[in-house]
C-alpha cells in the first residue's frame, strides 16, 4: 500500500514526517488511500 512518502507531492523533513505541497505537514506513513486532499501522485522512480 503506498503512503505519503511514495507521493510526488511529498518532501521529507525527517525520518517520520514531511511536507506535502497540498496538505502541509504529513506523516510519512499515512496511507495514500487516506490522503486528505485526494491528490496522491506516485513518485517517479529515482
Ligand atoms: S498529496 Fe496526499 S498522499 Fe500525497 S503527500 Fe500529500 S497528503 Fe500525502
Amino acid at each position: 500500500m503506498p503512503t505519503c512518502s511514495d507521493c510526488a507531492n511529498y518532501t521529507p523533513k525527517g525520518n517520520d514526517s514531511g511536507e506535502c505541497r497540498m496538505a502541509g505537514p504529513v506523516p510519512a506513513d499515512r496511507d495514500a488511500a487516506r490522503c486528505p486532499v485526494r491528490l496522491f501522485v506516485p513518485r517517479p522512480a529515482r
